[in-house]
């Protein structure tokens, strides 16, 4: 397989991420963060509810944000640099490719950033 081919399935295959990720509604289905007061009558649902909606926030910012490496990743197909490390200007495996098509680390810098932000998350709790 030449090396186009292979940028093009990755390709079709963000196409594929991002088109289930809209099907989703991350885009504009707010409708579960909104909490109307009269339909809570008591605390254990205030809490319950509150629990729920910090939950679909997390997950519709979670959707959010790789959409936006796939939206970047396509971006970068188009420009010709798609499947290069940021860090390291060194192509990305292709195993690692095939797994997270939106990637833009090499796995060393993928795991040094991984590193680094588990120590911002312990300095915050
Ligand atoms: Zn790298």
């Amino acid at each position: 397989m030449s090396k186009d081919d292979q940028v093009e399935e990755y390709r079709l295959q963000l196409l594929k991420l991002k088109q289930s990720i809209i099907n989703e509604g991350a885009y504009n289905n707010t409708d579960d963060l909104k909490i109307s007061s009269e339909d809570l009558p008591d605390e254990a649902d205030i809490a319950s509810n509150v629990i729920h909606q910090q939950v679909s926030f997390t997950i519709r910012n979670r959707l959010m944000e790789k959409l936006k490496f796939i939206e970047e990743a396509l971006y970068r197909v188009d420009q010709g640099s798609y499947g290069i490390c940021e860090e390291c200007d060194e192509p990305i495996a292709s195993k690692r490719l095939r797994t997270q098509p939106f990637t833009t680390l090499c796995i060393t810098h993928a795991e040094e950033l991984e590193r680094e932000q588990k120590q911002k998350f312990r300095k915050l709790i």
